[in-house]
């Protein structure tokens, strides 16, 4: 960890990031055929051998949802598996501007709908809590706009290993933390800036309220089930045991028609897709809650718009690894399929995107706040991290491109701006939401 020297104070100050390795998630694709050195027989492998053994072959989503999320084993559950020493890194761990910007972002769509006397953070995934800690040092910096809001955070996290971490960055543990492992709410306590913060496992159990919802690399963790393309129609691709290696697994093809079938559209072209349930049920719940009370939520994922194929992948210590040697050691990702999404939300909420990072971040004014920065270092390590961090986040080749910002909002707010656009006779709706047109404080 390369510990930058503060060279002021709160929004001002250069803080503290990891050196940045040259992979990160969104990288390559992966059909889980690398060669693999061995396969060694993890807990989870036996577990999962066990399991195929006893009810036959797996979907991949119930593989991923094994892998990564099993309350026993799963991959996410007891690591912490972020940074230079884990096996993957992203833009909050890369850049605190990142999240100073999302910051400025929320703070923006609150003032746009009327400044609410109180409001919620909610933050899906929210990995070492990197990402709303740096947003609420924004909040603490711009108090004098929030005086007179009560806002408190609450986290979904499925992770011990990583509430805890967050926990431990984001209280300090200055007021001793509530815990009840049974209860839906399992961990409660205050923030270093006396915030009340919550923990829970799921979104439904989250309190309902006006509320700003948060996902970064979130979604492309949620499971997937993979179909192909036959000349009998689509067949599921599951899991097997292979017949001519003992402790190996391997993809077969479902000898006929599967339930999950019913989520690919209809004019489908592609002849392999990637569907996941999970993220529409909880973009169904995203959009119930905002049509009712209001906020909104930003998504921040690698994706596409409804057009690749195979994007199932694995990863080990910055490499790619295939997606079925020593299961439970690494982490697993699909790209989030926005047009999924859109019509997930369709005729309850609108939506916005997907739009390229270094667009939505060059609208928020990264560049001015890049500029900030560097005038207020003199420290050399500083300002070299503070520009390496400003090229991995935005050049088109690297994170710039391959990361993409979604929101939802609720109609009113863009139908808002139909009324200002006739009476102004300005720019198109979106041009009224900050990120997906040029930051303008309202
Ligand atoms: N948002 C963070 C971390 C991304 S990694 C960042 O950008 O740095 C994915 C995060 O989602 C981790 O915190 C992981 O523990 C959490 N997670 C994975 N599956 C989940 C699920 N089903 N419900 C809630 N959290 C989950």
């Amino acid at each position: 960890m390369t510990v930058l020297v503060r060279s002021g104070v709160g929004l001002l100050c250069a803080v503290a990031r990891a050196a940045i390795p040259s992979v990160w998630r969104g990288k390559y694709f992966s059909s889980g055929n690398e060669p693999a050195e061995n396969n060694p027989v993890t807990p989870m492998l036996r577990h999962l051998i066990y399991k195929i053994k006893s009810t036959g072959p797996i979907t991949v989503a119930e593989y991923m949802k094994e892998v990564l999320t099993n309350p026993a084993k799963g991959y996410y559950v007891y690591r912490d598996m972020l940074g230079e020493q884990g096996d993957f890194i992203t833009s909050p761990e890369i850049s605190q501007i990142f999240g100073e910007l999302l910051g400025i972002w929320f703070i923006s769509e609150w003032m746009a709908t009327g400044k609410s006397t109180a409001f919620q953070l909610v933050e899906l995934g929210p990995g070492r809590g990197t990402l709303v800690g740096d947003i609420l040092r924004v909040f603490t910096q711009l108090g004098s706009v929030l005086k007179n809001c009560d806002i408190s955070v609450h986290l979904v996290e499925v992770s011990q290993k990583l509430s805890e971490i967050q926990a431990l960055t984001l209280t300090e543990e200055k007021v001793p933390l509530e815990r009840n492992a049974g209860s839906p709410v399992y961990m409660k306590g205050v923030t270093k800036s006396g915030i009340p913060i919550s923990w829970y496992r799921h979104l439904h159990d989250v309190p309902k309220g006006y509320s700003f919802y948060l996902a970064h690399e979130f979604f492309d963790v949620l499971p997937v089930h993979k179909f192909q393309k036959t000349p009998q129609g689509w067949r599921e691709v599951f899991i097997d045991i292979d017949p001519q290696v003992s402790d190996k697994l391997r993809f077969v093809l479902a000898p006929s028609a599967t339930p999950a079938e019913a989520f690919i559209q209809h004019d489908e072209t592609r002849d392999h897709v990637e569907v996941c349930p999970d993220a529409g049920v909880i973009i169904e719940e995203l959009s119930q809650r905002i049509a009712l009370t209001g906020g909104a939520a930003l998504v921040a994922d690698y994706g596409h718009d409804g057009t690749k194929t195979d994007t199932f992948r694995g990863f080990c210590g910055h490499k790619l690894h295939d997606v079925l040697i020593a299961p439970g050691t690494a982490d697993l990702t699909a790209d989030v399929d926005f047009s999924y999404l859109r019509r997930m939300a369709q005729g309850k909420v609108a939506s916005l995107g997907p739009i390229k990072q270094h667009t939505f971040l060059k609208n928020m004014g990264i560049d001015v706040r890049l500029k900030v920065l560097l005038d207020k270092s003199n420290e050399p390590s500083v300002r070299q991290q503070l520009l390496q961090g400003y090229d991995m986040l935005m050049n088109p080749k690297k994170m710039g491109e391959r990361f993409n910002f979604f929101a939802l909002l609720p109609h009113e707010r863009l139908e808002g701006g139909r009324h200002q656009r006739n009476a102004r006779q300005s720019k198109p709706f979106a041009s009224l939401v900050a990120g997906f047109s040029e930051l303008a404080w309202q």
